[in-house]
């Protein structure tokens, strides 16, 4: 993994995205608290840490202050009180991100945007990496960025899940700002080429 960490602090990367899983809002597991720590102590670009979990609000603080989160990212889904979760995580100083699953609509999001700072749409069902993506993700970032323009906001668009050479370009195209990249870097014969030719 120290490898791993090595090769995205060397490349043209903006940011380590790291999934948290807890085998109950998702059927995986990640990595927890230990693990976590080690990677942020070496990882030397701003994290953006994604929580498939169930109850986010449990560790918003664990997040933001042991593990140094940029970006906290929640689950529409998991969050009953999705307002008050994300100005708890503004009042550890991180960023907020709000992600979406594939079978969630953005219009669901309308009144939380001025809130949001990003906006993570699931473009696989998430718990396994190495899926196949779902091209529907294309006309839900198209319905985002009109949103967002229609409300004057800058909010980021992030995208996750079968991303890679293949879309990277048609994705940017209709609005997505932030790409996250897994087995497509990570599984290529040349990971940092591969980021190098994602960068352009
Ligand atoms: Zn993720």
């Amino acid at each position: 993994m120290l490898k791993d960490i090595q090769m995205i602090n060397e490349s043209k990367a903006d940011w380590f995205h790291i999934d948290i899983m807890d085998g109950h809002f998702v059927p995986n597991m990640s990595i927890g608290f230990p693990i976590l720590k080690a990677i942020v102590a070496y990882a030397q670009k701003p994290l953006d840490i994604h929580l498939m979990i169930t109850n986010p609000d449990f560790y918003i603080e664990r997040f933001c202050k042991e593990a140094h989160a940029d970006t906290l990212t929640v689950h529409y889904e998991a969050c009953t009180h999705l307002h008050r979760t994300l100005q708890t995580i503004k009042s550890f100083g991180a960023k907020t991100g709000v992600a979406l699953n594939p079978h969630t609509p953005v219009s669901v999001l309308e009144d939380i945007l001025p809130e949001t700072d990003m906006v993570l749409l699931m473009s696989v069902n998430p718990g396994f990496g190495g899926q196949k993506f779902i091209p529907q993700t294309l006309k839900k970032i198209q319905k985002l960025k009109a949103m967002l323009t229609a409300q004057n906001l800058s909010t980021l668009i992030e995208v996750d899940g079968g991303v890679g050479l293949q879309n990277y370009q048609a994705l940017v195209e209709v609005g997505a700002n932030v790409l996250v990249c897994g087995n497509s870097v990570f599984g290529a014969e040349n990971p940092l080429k591969t980021i190098d030719l994602l960068k352009k």
